[in-house]
């Protein structure tokens, strides 16, 4: 499969980067709250215009994200730079709102089963949820993202009912919320689930704008990104150095890594506004911090002219 943009129209792809949430929070060992604010610093000024930064969810249930609002309070604003965060119901929108985000995310997922496991609650209780603190977003003039978890498969279910989707997605739409991110949160994607799931949303709710979080589970988070271009989706969420993980697939990688999603889109001829190389200093330091090897591939490489002496290179034969 090819992909190039049509137009310098087309060019621009989003990135938003998900590390501090996503991939912290999948992480035992807690983050210092001034090390999470210094990486989003340093995100920023590489060039990132779209940061989930952390979770406005309950200390108690999620410690990694205790800090939510105190990380936001270090974050130096940037104008064109928007900052997400989760919120889970009316508690935690005002605490966002308090903070200043510019976006709230809801999440739910399109399995009954996941939705129980990971929220406690059955999808149309957790949708309740969202109708509840969706006015408070609109009161403070809060962008709305309406997240749907599992989207293209459960580890419990299998594939999703598309119903459950599109049920998902009809509510999101009525309280607000056009931007639309579909997770594929245990690494269950594939393209031709990719453009089933993406054109069932558009052809219901053409004024959706769609964004693809796609893992990497099982070695195709890039192929399903390259699809989503060819279906003209323009925004992808992903987490520097690869951070993240699967809950149910031990030892898988998470998240596809924001360094290789860049690379790719640059070669493709996209433009993310990311300076590659100050993103890969900033990835590098995440490996540090994290004491192992991260899954991200474009760090270890270098750029693709970063060019070898043949002096001294053990030559291969075959
Ligand atoms: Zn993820």
């Amino acid at each position: 499969m090819s992909f190039a943009p049509s137009s310098p129209d087309d060019r621009f792809v989003l990135v938003t980067e998900v590390g501090t949430r996503d991939g912290f929070q999948s992480e035992t060992r807690l983050v210092p709250t001034e090390v999470k604010a210094d990486l989003i610093n340093r995100l920023i000024e590489a060039g990132v215009r779209s940061i989930e930064a952390t979770s406005f969810v309950s200390p108690r249930a999620v410690p990694q994200m205790a800090d939510a609002a105190e990380v936001m309070a270090l974050i130096e604003r940037k104008s064109g730079v928007r900052l997400t965060t989760l919120v889970p119901n009316a508690r935690g929108a005002e605490r966002a709102a308090a903070a200043k985000v510019d976006m709230m995310a809801c999440f739910v997922s399109a399995s009954e089963t996941h939705c129980q496991a990971n929220l406690n609650k059955p999808i149309d209780a957790a949708l309740a949820d969202f109708a509840e603190f969706a006015p408070i977003a609109h009161k403070y003039g809060i962008g709305l993202r309406g997240a749907v978890a599992t989207a293209f498969g459960c580890p419990f279910e299998g594939d999703v009912k598309m119903g459950n989707v599109l049920k998902i997605v009809e509510a999101y739409m009525r309280h607000g919320a056009r931007h639309i991110t579909l997770g594929d949160t245990t690494g269950m994607a594939t393209p031709p689930v990719v453009t089933r799931t993406v054109e069932a949303i558009r052809a219901r709710f053409p004024e959706a704008v769609i964004a693809l979080h796609f893992h990497n589970t099982r070695g195709i988070g890039l192929a399903n990104v390259m699809n989503g271009l060819a279906l003209g989706v323009r925004e992808y969420e992903s987490s520097f150095a690869g951070l993240g993980g699967c809950p149910f697939a031990p030892g898988a990688t998470g998240n596809i890594c924001t360094e290789d999603l860049v690379y790719l889109l640059h070669v493709c001829g996209c433009e993310t506004g990311i300076d590659l190389d100050a993103l890969a200093v900033v990835a590098r330091d995440v490996q540090q911090l994290m004491e192992r090897d991260l899954p991200g591939q474009y760090i270890k490489a270098g750029p693709r002219l970063k060019l070898t002496s043949i002096e001294g290179v053990r030559r291969a034969v075959g």
